[in-house]
């Protein structure tokens, strides 16, 4: 039986590891997938836009969200909110779409509970160290943010058990080809007649 729901992947890890990154060369190459453009109350940095990047939101805003159930998913994250847009998600899924989640890894938790046969990737830094001098190297965040993020970095590390699957991030294009083959290989799993 062909399931006709789309595949809902959720790829997590240490921020720093180049989710991002990883993320945007993918779909660079994969049309059939749907992103979910999140929500967050940080400020947009240079060179985001409003609606490809995130929708970004006032503290205020962003609680009335949560109170109304309208996220999938959310987290406080280096004292930001961060969240997935419940209504698309599932609406994508229904429509048969794929959808893929680009998130922090308290909030691929909650999806876990949620969703859980979604395929949830963990990107993996190919060292601490690496981490560190990608955080630093990016020149976004202040001394203390950088701080902040890499103890947030080593407390995720630990849920890597959770996954489906653990990708090191040694090479982008190496990284977005595991990727695809991931893609791949879930849809052969649920394509039987
Ligand atoms: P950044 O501020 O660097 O754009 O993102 C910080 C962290 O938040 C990254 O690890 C990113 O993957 C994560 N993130 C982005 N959107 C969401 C979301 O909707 N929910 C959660 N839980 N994390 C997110």
């Amino acid at each position: 039986m062909i399931d006709e729901k789309g595949i809902l992947f959720i790829l997590s890890g240490p921020s720093g590891v180049g989710k991002g990154t990883v993320r945007r060369e993918l779909f660079e190459k994969a049309n059939d997938l749907k992103y979910s453009i999140s929500m967050t109350t940080r400020e947009k940095r240079a060179g985001e836009t409003e609606g490809i990047d995130y929708f970004y939101k006032s503290k205020e805003e962003f609680e009335t969200l949560i109170e109304e159930k309208q996220l999938l998913e959310y987290a406080q994250f280096v004292n930001n909110y961060y969240g997935t847009p419940r209504k698309y998600v599932e609406d994508t899924l229904a429509d048969g779409h794929d959808v893929f989640l680009e998130i922090e890894v308290q909030g691929a938790m909650q999806v876990k509970e949620n969703f859980p046969e979604g395929v949830f990737i963990f990107l993996f830094p190919p060292s601490l160290e690496e981490l560190k001098n990608r955080i630093v190297s990016r020149g976004t965040e202040s001394k203390e943010l950088v701080l902040q993020r890499l103890r947030e970095a080593r407390k995720e590390i630990e849920m890597m058990d959770a996954y489906n699957y653990v990708v090191v991030n040694d090479h982008v294009d190496s990284a977005v080809s595991k990727i695809q083959s991931i893609i791949q290989s879930e849809h052969c799993k649920r394509d039987r007649i």
